[in-house]
């Protein structure tokens, strides 16, 4: 009984001796690290950055780049990786090394903090749009591929985002009298989003969407693959400047600097959105109550077939909404060795909004005219490019 006794302090007494020993010292402390995050041309400023770290219990530390691409994180001390995303960091991410020192700032090289393309990216030619200019001036690389070629899932499915510029269904560029015939363009363009594709289209590049010709002539034209009930469009714009038209999507605003612009609409027959189902997208810039450029990460066509669509499956990185205490969940893309850590508290797999499996979809009314008259918009479509 004695014995017992005996036993029982000394074991209590050694397990609060270990305790202190093992756990007070290893407190980490906190340091910071900034820089400014650049495209990959190096001068490019981009802002709206994620930039975060892990640390050892996969907590993470996150700030975004202002407009100016400047950011500042604070976290804890150690080697560390610092993560550079934008969109759901799974087309265009970076990581790098750094050390932070307890109550130190470490400033990332200029040179380091490049936002890396790991998207593989298409563009049909168009007219009047042009927006793979827009994409080479970021440093950024994308290949043509043809109308024709949106016919071959095998072509597409190479890829991770298309741009389907306006005056890219004109009957010399698509060889075929009807391209509102060309179901398969349709069906293929609807498999590709629905297994993880992005597409950004622009002004009658509608016509993909939501059906018609050259461009989309009223509500109910024939084709697309996304349903007239959810956008509506008709070619009635006219040439003038929209002025005063506001940003009213909040995370834009803060990644362009400005919430009010005026948008140059140097040709007529503009696709005007008649309306929209408000639960499918979202209005991303606005004049008034009327929609100029939405997007949607909800489509999805549960009959189309299941497809290996781009490179994202080949780099051993997972997306997923990481669950944080307290405040917004946030969209990272990791490793997926992490995957189990990050499980424990809580996080699911795929993005915190939209659907898990499928792409995003952006539309603007406004395009980048081939003699370059976008104005204001410049940073609006280089949003769209890094965001897809
Ligand atoms: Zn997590």
């Amino acid at each position: 009984m004695m014995l017992c006794v005996l036993v029982f302090l000394a074991n209590c007494k050694g397990d609060h001796s270990i305790a202190s020993e093992e756990f007070t010292p290893s407190v980490p402390q906190n340091g910071k690290v900034e820089g400014t995050i650049f495209a990959k041309n190096g001068t490019k400023p981009i802002g709206g950055t994620l930039v975060f770290t892990i640390d050892q219990e996969n907590r993470v530390y996150h700030t975004y780049s202002d407009s100016d691409g400047k950011f500042s994180l604070t976290a804890p001390e150690g080697n560390t990786t610092l993560h550079i995303q934008t969109g759901d960091g799974q087309n265009f991410r970076t990581e790098i090394p750094v050390t932070i020192k307890k109550n130190e700032t470490f400033t990332v090289a200029a040179a380091d903090s490049k936002l890396n393309q790991v998207a593989k990216m298409a563009y049909v030619k168009g007219s009047y749009d042009e927006i793979e200019s827009i994409i080479t001036r970021l440093g950024y690389t994308v290949t043509e591929i043809t109308y024709q070629d949106l016919k071959n899932l095998n072509t597409i499915a190479q890829y991770d985002i298309i741009f389907l510029n306006c005056g890219s269904r004109n009957y010399t560029q698509t060889g075929t009298p009807t391209p509102g015939n060309d179901y398969n363009v349709y069906s293929n363009l609807s498999t590709f989003v629905s297994n993880g594709g992005s597409i950004y289209s622009s002004d009658w590049a509608s016509a993909y969407l939501v059906g018609g010709n050259t461009n989309t002539e009223h509500c109910t034209a024939p084709g697309g693959f996304i349903n007239d009930n959810l956008l509506c469009l008709k070619d009635t714009g006219t040439a003038g400047t929209y002025s005063n038209c506001s940003v009213s999507n909040a995370s834009l605003a803060t990644a362009i600097g400005f919430n009010a612009l005026d948008i140059e609409y140097d040709m007529g027959a503009w696709e005007k959105i008649q309306n929209y189902d408000p639960a499918f997208w979202e209005v991303l810039v606005q004049k008034g109550n009327e929609p100029l450029m939405i997007r949607t990460g909800h489509y999805t066509n549960p009959s189309a077939p299941q497809t290996p669509v781009g490179t994202s499956l080949n780099n051993n990185h997972i997306t997923i909404c990481h669950h944080i205490p307290n405040d917004n969940n946030i969209t990272i893309t990791i490793n997926q060795n992490a995957w189990n850590a990050h499980q424990t508290h809580g996080d699911t797999l795929g993005p915190c909004t939209g659907n898990s499996n499928n792409g995003n979809i952006y539309y603007t009314t406004f395009h980048n005219h081939a003699t370059g008259n976008i104005g204001e918009t410049a940073p609006i479509l280089e949003y769209v490019i890094l965001n897809l």
